[in-house]
């Protein structure tokens, strides 16, 4: 498999190299060629566990790389509290995708997790010498997630900036305690976007200068990334083989999907297993008040030129999704002038709009319905008073949507509708759905949230506030790029 850009530069990359370089050199994203696809063998999968499911479609996707068995045993051998790393439940009439069964609790470590082993391999098979140095700038998740990916990943380092005060209390002591000798977490005094400005900044100023010098690699560990996309896509085979095993389905029967979105990766992924041959009806996508997905499903129309929202489901709080330029690739026909022209115009007025024939071919697979705050909580208390079934916001929002698209598109197929975080990752909202008081400490309500409910909290949430903090810099946004060189300066990270 080749990579190429989505915007249209001639450079044709294997996917050592696409993981490696994360973003092309023209600013487009790194993409395969999607008529490829259907010499994939969907139905192979349904019998195999999930880890062998990994390996095929690894290997579909990363073909030149080398012991493609032992990078995923390695990515994710003793990683998830659940044998099966993203079972699937049954609540009601539908089906529940628990994608947080990872170390920080996320549906982000199902790619963090693999992601350090392909570009620390990636580098050791290509006979790389320089060292990897990760600088990412979270809204909460994706900064843990990556620290506990990258964690002691040999010839890899890892920063990670977060917005002081912009995060919970729980994803802050996740970061401020995480382990590990190459990782650090650092404050930034400003907003998130402040912080992802100032991490960009960095690559800007100092790509060329670290690697001559310092024989160092800049990269990013955000959505991206081929390398991140790519084991994603493995669930969405799992929880379709989960429907077989149960007698719900037999094979070639339409699912619905449903997936709380942000960033366009998650849900990508799932279009990308449809066209891998795996039969999926509609993929659902759930926004919340900032709803630009919802339009453009709608109307075609891209128009992020509207007020941004901090809602009780952070993790989709983005008003411009970056992958989704891989699916404008593909609805366009491979059209990298098309996608050059919509992302510039992105960038300067905020606004694109795609042609009826391509809105046409998306609304094909593509419906939305958003969810406002309240309804987010009024789903989580419904869910839990009516199956036991415990979810967090971002997943409540999924639900809401999966319950509107039932009743506008039928429900004539199973839906199942991907779980993205542990309740206890959003404790305030959690708590309100199930009317238990506010405590003054944070942390305290993931044990009165555990009395209620009898969930067990997991374990990598436990005793957060009792482990040593290890990360206390507070820093201006101007101090990025000289801590970035004092902690190289340190010499800590490639020990
Ligand atoms: C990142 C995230 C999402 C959104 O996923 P995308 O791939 O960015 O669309 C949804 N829920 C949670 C909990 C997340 O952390």
């Amino acid at each position: 498999m080749r990579y190429r850009s989505t915007r249209g530069s001639k450079e044709l990359l294997s996917a050592r190299e696409a993981v490696l370089k994360g973003i092309a050199e023209d600013g487009g994203l790194f993409v395969p060629d999607t008529a490829d696809f259907s010499a994939f063998d969907a139905e192979a999968l349904m019998t195999l566990s999930t880890e062998e499911m990994a390996q095929r479609v690894f290997s579909f996707f990363l073909d030149d790389y080398e012991d493609i068995p032992g990078i995923v045993q390695r990515a994710y051998a003793g990683k998830f509290d659940d044998a099966e790393i993203t079972p699937s439940v049954h609540v009601g009439d539908r089906t529940v995708l628990e994608l947080f069964h990872g170390p920080t609790a996320a549906f982000k470590d199902v790619a963090l997790s693999a992601l350090p082993v392909l570009m620390s391999e990636a580098r050791k098979q290509l006979g790389k010498q320089e060292n990897i140095l990760i600088l990412t700038a979270t809204s909460g998740d994706t900064g843990k997630a990556a620290m506990e990916g990258f964690r002691d990943v040999p010839g890899t380092g890892i920063i990670v900036f977060y917005p002081y005060g912009g995060v919970s209390p729980v994803q802050q002591l996740q970061m401020t305690t995480a382990g590990g000798r190459n990782v650090r977490a650092v404050a930034v005094r400003g907003n998130f976007d402040d912080t992802q400005t100032g991490v960009k900044k960095i690559f800007a100023a100092l790509t060329e200068k670290l690697h001559t010098e310092e024989n160092i690699t800049l990269s990013s560990a955000n959505s991206i990334n081929i390398g991140r996309l790519v084991p994603q896509i493995v669930y969405y085979f799992k929880a379709y083989a989960s429907l077989l095993q149960r007698g719900e389905i037999r094979y070639g029967d339409p699912v619905d999907f449903t997936v709380p979105t942000g960033n366009f990766g998650d849900i990508l992924a799932g279009y990308y297993a449809k066209k891998m041959g795996l039969p999926v009806r509609k993929l659902i996508l759930a926004a919340n008040r900032n709803n630009v997905l919802k339009d453009f499903i709608r109307t075609g129309v891209y128009d992020k030129n509207r007020p941004f929202y901090r809602t009780n489901s952070p993790s989709m709080d983005i008003l411009v999704s970056s992958n989704l330029e891989r699916l404008l690739y593909d609805l366009s026909g491979q059209d990298t002038a098309f996608v050059k022209e919509s992302m510039e115009a992105l960038q300067k007025d905020g606004c694109y709009r795609i042609p009826a024939q391509m809105l046409e071919k998306l609304q094909q697979t593509f419906v939305s319905y958003d969810t406002d705050e309240e309804k987010t909580v009024e789903t989580i208390r419904e869910v839990y008073d009516v199956y036991g079934y415990l979810i967090d916001t971002h997943t409540a929002v999924a639900w809401n949507a999966a319950s509107e698209a039932g009743k506008k598109e039928g429900s004539a197929c199973p839906n199942v509708v991907l779980s993205t975080a542990s309740a206890y990752k959003f404790p305030d909202a959690v708590c309100r759905a199930l009317g238990i008081e506010e405590s003054e400490n944070a942390l305290s309500a993931l044990d009165d949230i555990h009395e209620k409910t009898g969930v067990k909290v997991p374990e990598n949430l436990q005793n957060l506030d009792k482990r040593p903090v290890r990360f206390s810099d507070v820093i201006e946004i101007g101090e990025m790029p000289s801590y970035v060189k004092e902690v190289i300066q340190s010499g800590e990270l490639y020990r």
